[in-house]
């Protein structure tokens, strides 16, 4: 079957849509009207029709969705590295670990959020979105999910925020009081993941709950009064067929979550599904490409967008993961982080900070440690990092904002 994203290897095709729109001097490409972009995208990329007109409406989208200042302002990115298990297919940080031990985590990232706010308030860092994700991060309990939000409004400057997520991914940990503190303290997004309705996928995949914890999680969000919920849904699964994902599909939309991610299924070596069946990406490619025409024909028909969308390597069928949304509920950290035109700060184990420099169009990173333990440990040069590489660096980020401004 011929890839229908042709020669594009990159991960981030709607950056390259954009330097395309608008240009960029520093790889000197020139910006180009509609008709060339779309020219380039299939004769020289070598992209099928549907993905060219695919990117070009998600640019186009996000182009209506961003405003506000990108290169003085940041995302917020907090991560939780714990799961109650851990999926067959994971290849993240993920650590199934007692109270004890995400007790002394929360100390010390509570530590670094203290550090890190007072640091962004004191160089003028605007905070424009916060992204809580893991792992899990409802693994937390109530009152530690509360000292942690308590933490983050107590330490930033959040007058300029436009969006708060939580992730609360694996409904098994999902209670209507953590959603009812979640919803106190400003979150108005969140996740809810059931990659899948069907019971035995759930139990191949090693997720320790079943569709109706999916269907309760749902209640409990609605009554939260949390505004959007995005559900995470991965085509490829083992043993599912297009009908299966059809069928949860349909489930999903039923419950009207105002976003839809479809990830196709990818599989990273660190991962148990890669073990079994070194192939399975390449045996499994028909199947997930019917499973992802079928979700561009469902979710556009009742009503979703494409948002945003990225490419990881070794993914089922060489194909994407696309959010959709209900008008108005884009995800803007999910955007601005494709996007890499915003420094990212990012608080506890495996977060991966980036600096933004506008003038040179240039991203550094500022990596923490990955393994918890390592990073409760090493906390103080967590901070020394994150002074060298980001707060040090902000005159010259005003400098060179003022400079594109001026020119
Ligand atoms: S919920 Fe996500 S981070 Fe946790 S084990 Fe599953 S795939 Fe990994």
């Amino acid at each position: 079957m011929r890839n229908p994203w042709g020669e594009l290897t990159g991960v981030k095709p709607v950056k390259l849509t954009r330097e395309l729109f608008k240009g960029n001097p520093y790889n000197g490409r020139k910006p180009h009207e509609k008709p060339e972009v779309f020219r380039i995208l299939t004769e020289e990329k070598g992209l099928s029709v549907e993905k060219a007109r695919l990117l070009i409406e998600i640019y186009e989208y996000q182009q209506r969705v961003l405003e506000g200042e990108r290169y003085t302002s940041c995302g917020l990115y907090i991560g939780i590295p714990f799961c109650p298990t851990r999926c067959l297919y994971c290849s993240f940080t993920s650590n199934q670990k007692p109270y004890e031990e995400v007790e002394r985590y929360l100390q010390a990232l509570i530590k670094e959020i203290e550090f890190t706010g007072k640091r962004a308030k004191d160089t003028g860092l605007d905070v424009e979105t916060i992204y809580i994700g893991g792992g899990t991060p409802t693994t937390l309990d109530e009152g530690q999910l509360e000292r942690l939000l308590d933490a983050i409004l107590h330490n930033f400057d959040l007058c300029k925020l436009r969006e708060f997520t939580l992730e609360a991914g694996r409904p098994d940990t999902i209670t209507a009081g953590k959603l009812e503190t979640a919803s106190a303290h400003g979150v108005d997004r969140i996740s809810i993941n059931p990659q899948s309705m069907k019971d035995r996928t759930l139990e191949l995949i090693g997720r320790s709950h079943k569709p109706s914890d999916i269907l309760k999680a749902f209640e409990t969000a609605d009554k939260s009064g949390i505004p959007v919920v995005n559900c995470d849904l991965i085509a490829g699964l083992p043993e599912e067929d297009a009908d299966d994902f059809r069928k949860t599909l349909e489930t999903i939309i039923s419950l009207r979550p105002a976003n839809i991610t479809v990830h196709t299924l990818a599989l990273k070596r660190a991962s148990r599904l890669i073990e079994q069946d070194s192939n399975y990406h390449e045996t499994h490619s028909d199947v997930v490409s019917e499973m992802i025409e079928l979700s561009h024909e469902i979710l556009r028909s009742e009503g979703y967008l494409p948002y945003y969308l990225y490419r990881l390597k070794r993914m089922a069928g060489a194909l994407e993961n696309t959010g959709w949304c209900k008008p108005g509920t884009a995800g803007i950290y999910n955007i601005r982080i494709m996007d890499e035109q915003q420094s990212i700060l990012a608080l506890g184990a495996g977060g991966m900070s980036k600096v933004f420099f506008p003038q040179e169009n240039r991203l550094e990173r500022v990596p923490n440690v990955n393994n918890y333990e390592v990073y409760i440990d090493r906390l103080q040069e967590m901070f020394d990092r994150k002074e060298q590489g980001i707060f040090q660096m902000m005159p010259e980020i005003y400098k060179q904002t003022e400079a594109l401004k001026r020119r």
